[in-house]
């Protein structure tokens, strides 16, 4: 990217199999244009629902093996209507203390009690599920969008079933990225052998790996059907271009058989884990996302503009987006990134121990 006209090399998208600038994608963009022109028009029950809407839907749920997907205009919406929609006052929602933003609004705007668990804690789950009272619903990331780490949806999955509760899972970071032909976490953890258990609903977002915008929950038809009815991110909102869901159709097609754009990553991954100093603290992740765990606010801040100034964009990513003490440089690889890139990115990490006095990041802060 430019940036004030000077080049950065980014490593701090989303667009994990580099599909945001395709070709394809964009011609198709520029078709369903030609095609529906620009703005639906109105929310999607009234007359803003399109045949690409209905076909990518259709698609949606044939990758997935679910019975129905529903889409959204954003995913943060997406998860306002996945919660929502389902649970309310007198209902408990019991969710992973690092959920994304858009999961904590979601169920304290849905009027049900939040209990939250330690982070992928499976017995604290269980304990706060046996305090939940009304419907249950377990809330979780299938990748932690700022851990770059996995879900146990295995065992989630199986309390879930015990404790008869919904379990919504957020794929956000997993559809696309992994798992057979794209599917995602489920699919990775070959959890999706026998198709997907009614008590659950998966939402996936489409401006990463995808590479356009826009989000689907995806579904066994009774619950999609109560959301299609009652969620409102869904009845108040103005339905996304159909010339989106046109290039997402083309970009689902690109997903499903990019098993190479998958290979690229994880060898990006690999090379980034072998190589990297091991005075760096890189938090156990088996995603595109690497943090690198700095700790205090001002240092991950000098060390992004270290790396800034050397022409590398890596954010310092502090709270409160993750917990007081874990600031971090959070480092996201793409299908894109060539070796000689992550070599430069691998370089300049340890300048920056250099720069620091007696070797250590921690100290940049000082240095300023
Ligand atoms: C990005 C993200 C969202 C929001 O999706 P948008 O389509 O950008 O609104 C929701 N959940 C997670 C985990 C995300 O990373």
């Amino acid at each position: 990217m430019r940036v004030d006209g000077r080049a950065q090399l980014t490593f701090c998208s989303n667009d994990y199999l580099g599909l945001a600038n395709h070709p394809d994608i964009a011609a198709a963009l520029q078709a369903g244009v030609a095609r529906w022109g620009v703005g639906a028009g109105a929310a999607h029950l009234v007359n803003g629902h399109f045949e690409p809407h209905a076909e990518l839907e259709v698609a949606l749920a044939e990758w997935l093996q679910a019975e129905r997907a529903l889409l959204f205009s954003t995913g943060y919406m997406a998860n306002l209507a996945a919660v929502g929609g389902l649970v309310g006052r007198g209902d408990t929602v019991i969710a992973d203390k690092l959920n994304h933003a858009s999961l904590v609004d979601a169920a304290q705007l849905s009027g049900a009690k939040l209990l939250r668990y330690r982070h992928v804690d499976v017995d604290d789950a269980r304990r706060q599920l046996a305090r939940a009272t009304g419907t249950k619903m377990i809330l979780t990331d299938g990748v932690f969008s700022m851990d770059g780490d996995v879900a146990p949806l295995g065992q989630l999955m199986a309390l879930a079933e015990e404790f008869d509760a919904w379990l919504v899972i957020d794929d956000a970071h997993g559809f696309g990225v992994w798992g057979e032909a794209g599917r995602g976490s489920l699919a990775e953890l070959g959890l999706m052998v026998n198709g997907i258990p009614d008590y659950v609903l998966q939402v996936g977002t489409l401006g990463k790996a995808f590479g356009t915008a826009g989000a689907f929950i995806a579904g066994a038809m009774q619950p999609i059907e109560v959301l299609l009815q009652r969620a409102r991110s869904y009845l108040f909102t103005t339905a996304q271009p159909p010339a989106l869901a046109v290039a997402t159709l083309a970009s689902l097609n690109l997903v499903r058989a990019a098993d190479e754009r998958r290979a690229a990553w994880r060898a990006r991954v690999a090379q980034f884990q072998k190589s990297l100093p091991d005075t760096f603290t890189l938090m156990p992740s088996p995603t595109p996302i690497q943090p690198l765990l700095i700790g205090e606010s001002v240092d991950a801040l000098a060390a992004a503009q270290h790396l800034e100034r050397a022409g590398l964009w890596v954010p310092a990513i502090r709270p409160p987006t993750v917990p007081v003490g874990s600031a971090r440089l959070r480092v996201t690889f793409s299908a894109l990134h060539t070796q000689g890139q992550v070599e430069q990115l691998l370089t300049e990490l340890e300048n920056l121990q250099t720069v620091g006095r007696e070797g250590r990041y921690k100290q940049l802060g000082s240095i300023g």
